[in-house]
């Protein structure tokens, strides 16, 4: 294999930025385009697909008709964004995207308000996420509020796509590629940066409608420090696929992600733990961003839901004697097991933008080896789950209302209340 080194070098072999880019303006070169969304285009389908029936919805399987597009190269910079109608991407078999994966994505949904317009849930929090993925696997940097602007227009336009149903609403999958037509083993240059749409139920349909169960393997590990666990990049997930295999198999729904002992996520899904003090205060607990977990908007908003004072006004359906503690700190297994058995763990819950906040009712721990389905696990069954008076229960019906813009909330819903073309 050979190590691309195409330009001039410095003294220690490192190459030189082009002189161009000694002026950076949003970390472009300044005589390169950013993306404008003054000079979107937008070419409409001849003919609109039918919809699909919500309660048939089976999360990101339909496409709905159109698709935001934009490319870059380091040329040109971004070019002129379109919308155009849902379809395949032409690229060359050589592109990194293909080979070593610089590959970023986004999850955000728009959801319908009261009013019938179109709304996000902080929406900026995943643009940034966004920059800084792109970032980290050294892909072109972009305007961040240019690119919420063309999304809230694409939403705008496809806004007969998001059911009404409560907890449904329209998947929007921003998606960032390199596509440098080369296989030196390089940072691309080029990228192809476009949003798909697709309208979503509940994301995990479990049987009972109450929760889901969890496994935990010592032997699996999705991110580690120093490593890109903290970053929305394609290449964190494919690595996971055996081992949620082989969970399935065992009868789990979803991994819970150790380091060590140490408990990091479940699924691709932030998690939290609420343990009950002997004078009943409630400590709620997750795990700290060391750069091993995924910073998520329902994380955030979930943590500055728990510490706003006074707490009823957050949570309205708590009791209103409920005393909580609220921690980032670190979480293992032997707490969990230790706190189960003493009857003091109360819930364990998972947050996402897809799942919204669900319950766990199960969590099994394969402490040996080899991630065979024969391997010994020891199971703790969680005495409370996602019912009326849990945390779990009080989070996602607030942040339902929140998003589908039934409450107003700090500013977090963001109405798409733009010109359709
Ligand atoms: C996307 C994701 C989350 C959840 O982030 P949200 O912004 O709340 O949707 C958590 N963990 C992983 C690994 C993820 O990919």
């Amino acid at each position: 294999m050979t190590i691309d080194t195409a330009g001039p070098l410095n003294a220690n072999g490192v190459p030189l930025p082009p002189p161009e880019a000694q002026v950076l303006k949003n970390g472009l070169p300044s005589t390169l385009p950013d993306i404008d969304p003054s000079r979107l285009t937008i070419i409409r389908a001849a003919v609109l697909k039918f919809l699909p029936e919500a309660n048939t919805l089976v999360f990101g399987e339909v496409p709905t008709d159109h698709m935001l597009y934009m490319d870059f190269s380091p040329d040109h910079g971004w070019s002129p964004p379109q919308i155009r109608p849902y379809g395949p991407l032409n690229l060359d078999p050589a592109s990194s995207c293909f080979h070593y994966c610089p590959n970023v994505f986004e999850g955000l949904k728009a959801y319908l308000g009261p009013d019938g317009t179109p709304r996000l849930f902080r929406p900026q929090l995943n643009m940034e996420r966004m920059v800084r993925s792109a970032e980290r696997v050294a892909l072109p940097p972009f305007n961040a509020d240019a690119l919420l602007i063309l999304i809230k227009r694409l939403v705008a336009l496809e806004a007969r796509w998001i059911p009404r149903a409560r907890g449904c609403s329209l998947y929007i999958r921003p998606t960032l590629i390199g596509t440098r037509p080369s296989l030196g083993v390089s940072a691309s240059r080029h990228a192809a940066l476009y949003v798909i749409l697709s309208p979503t139920g509940p994301y995990i349909r479990d049987k009972d409608g109450k929760g889901i169960s969890l496994l935990a393997m010592s032997d699996q590990v999705r991110a580690w420090p120093g490593g890109t666990g903290g970053f929305k990049l394609g290449l964190n997930y494919a690595p996971g696929f055996a081992a949620q295999r082989t969970a399935a198999a065992l009868g789990y729904q979803q991994l819970l992600w150790l380091l060590g002992e140490t408990v990091a996520e479940a699924g691709a899904m932030n998690v939290f733990a609420v343990f009950e003090r002997t004078d009943g205060a409630l400590d709620v607990v997750t795990p700290p961003l060391d750069g091993t977990i995924l910073p998520g908007v329902t994380r955030a908003s979930v943590l500055s839901l728990l510490s706003h004072t006074p707490l009823t006004a957050a949570l309205p359906q708590l009791p209103t004697d409920v005393r909580l503690h609220t921690a980032e700190r670190t979480l293992t297994m032997s707490e969990l097991f230790a706190a189960a058995g003493a009857g003091t763990l109360r819930e364990v819950f998972c947050v996402g933008t897809a799942a919204v906040v669900i319950p766990a009712t199960r969590i099994g721990w394969q402490r040996r080896g080899g991630g065979s389905a024969d391997a010994e696990v020891q199971d703790i069954v969680l005495p409370v789950v996602g019912g009326e008076g849990s945390l779990a229960h009080a989070l996602w019906e607030r942040l339902v209302d929140i998003q589908e813009g039934r409450i107003e909330w700090e500013g977090w819903g963001v109405p798409c209340d733009v010109a359709v073309a």
